[in-house]
């Protein structure tokens, strides 16, 4: 069965259609710029060459009929018709403490992601946008929500209660929730394969360093904690956003530069991060990098305080569980990193931890990066998020 796995964003589109059952990607693209003017497709069936046409897109309704043509298009489509697409698997960025599972999607399932709106509200309209425009264009074809917030929900209460008032938790819901957590359990049943382990007897470590960027504890299969919050900006130095801060700097800034609370909140989630702690040298770790080698101040200072904020959550959660077997790295940064893991994993000598420079330097696939020897192994990850979608919608309809 291919399924078609769609990630909707406020003015962006990807997706990738997969066979569920080889697990081969057909085909995959991105709709840019909808509703704006300048808007994109760019599609590319697998093993041929992207193909971008700049077209008018109005809204999501409009891309989603740009990528069912291209996928049905006579010469450069990869299905004859509709009806070879089984289901539609839609990434949810929050289901609240509504779903801890991906579930079928039906109208009183859209009400309850509706509800969730006011807790991610640049992220689950433009999701519910696309769950629409497929059911009007594919109303038969079932479609299956897989939700960035699930894999967290095992989380304790000791875990995801903040020392706030309780009566927040129980009128607003306000509670750490996670994100990236497709990615997180994809990663960790990866690691217990590569380990040859059962998953329900692992303690993990998986530090999704991208743009975006969180760390988890996945003891016994289940996650237990993990560092974005209520929202996505706790946690990690990101890109651009701040992670941890004390909450009383908002006040403080907001006397002195005259800001409002809104407009201290973009610079936290848009101009904070490793872009401003380098005074907006750059939000890519290649530049930092590089600066860093240089010997520059702005690169020296970005990379080790970022470096040490995930080698202090590592500590944390290896409290949490009270020791840990393996610590994975994925993501952008994470994958592609070498310099990064060693940075990080130079701080871990406690854990037994010795880097394998020839393994840590390759790239692209699976690797444990630790020597024999070390008592805590590190391993490279390659995330696939639209994979894990597109498993956990085929193992629903299915059913
Ligand atoms: P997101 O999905 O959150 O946008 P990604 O997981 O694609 O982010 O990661 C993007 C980040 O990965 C980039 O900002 C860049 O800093 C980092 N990155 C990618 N390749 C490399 C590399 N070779 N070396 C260092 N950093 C890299």
């Amino acid at each position: 069965m291919n399924i078609l796995v769609i990630n909707c964003g406020s003015s962006s589109l990807k997706f990738q259609l997969i066979d569920a059952v080889t697990e081969e990607l057909i085909a995959k693209g991105l709709c840019e710029r909808i509703g704006i003017e300048g808007s994109q497709l760019v599609y590319q069936p697998t093993g041929k060459d992207k193909i971008t046409t700049v077209t008018p897109m109005e809204d999501h309704t409009q891309a989603i009929r740009l990528v069912l043509k291209s996928l049905t298009d006579e010469t450069s489509g990869v299905v004859k018709d509709l009806s070879e697409i089984g289901a539609v698997g839609h990434r949810i960025v929050h289901g609240g403490e509504k779903f801890a599972s991906s579930t079928l999607i039906t109208d009183e399932v859209v009400q309850a992601i509706t509800d969730c709106n006011e807790l991610a509200p640049l992220h689950n309209p433009a999701n519910l946008i696309g769950i629409a425009a497929c059911k009007e264009l594919m109303p038969e074809t079932p479609m299956v929500g897989v939700f960035d917030t699930a894999f967290h929900q095992t989380m304790p209460q000791e875990a995801y209660l903040y020392g706030l008032p309780y009566e927040y938790y129980e009128k607003y819901k306000v509670r750490r929730y996670g994100f990236h957590g497709t990615s997180h359990s994809y990663v960790s049943k990866r690691a217990a394969e590569v380990l040859g382990k059962k998953y329900e007897d692992l303690k993990l470590i998986v530090c999704h360093l991208g743009n975006g960027a969180s760390v988890s504890a996945v003891k016994n299969g289940k996650c237990i904690d993990t560092s974005m919050g209520l929202t996505p900006l706790e946690g990690l130095i990101m890109g651009t956003r701040s992670g941890d801060i004390d909450p009383a700097i908002i006040e403080f800034i907001a006397h002195k530069e005259g800001k409002s609370i809104d407009e201290i909140m973009t610079v936290l989630n848009k101009k904070s991060g490793v872009l401003g702690l380098s005074s907006n040298l750059s939000s890519d770790f290649r530049d930092l990098q590089a600066s860093y080698e240089k010997g520059e101040d702005a690169g020296i200072r970005t990379m080790e305080t970022f470096a040490y904020r995930v080698t202090k959550y590592i500590g944390a959660y290896t409290a949490a569980m009270n020791g840990v077997d393996a610590i994975c790295f994925t993501a952008g940064l994470g994958e592609n990193s070498s310099f990064m893991r060693d940075m990080v994993c130079s701080r871990l000598g406690y854990l037994g931890i010795t880097l394998d420079e020839e393994q840590n330097a390759k790239r692209g696939e699976d690797l444990v990066i630790t020597t024999p020897d070390s008592t805590t192994k590190v391993l490279v990850i390659p995330t696939n998020e639209e994979l894990a979608i597109a498993r956990e919608t085929f193992a629903i309809v299915k059913k």
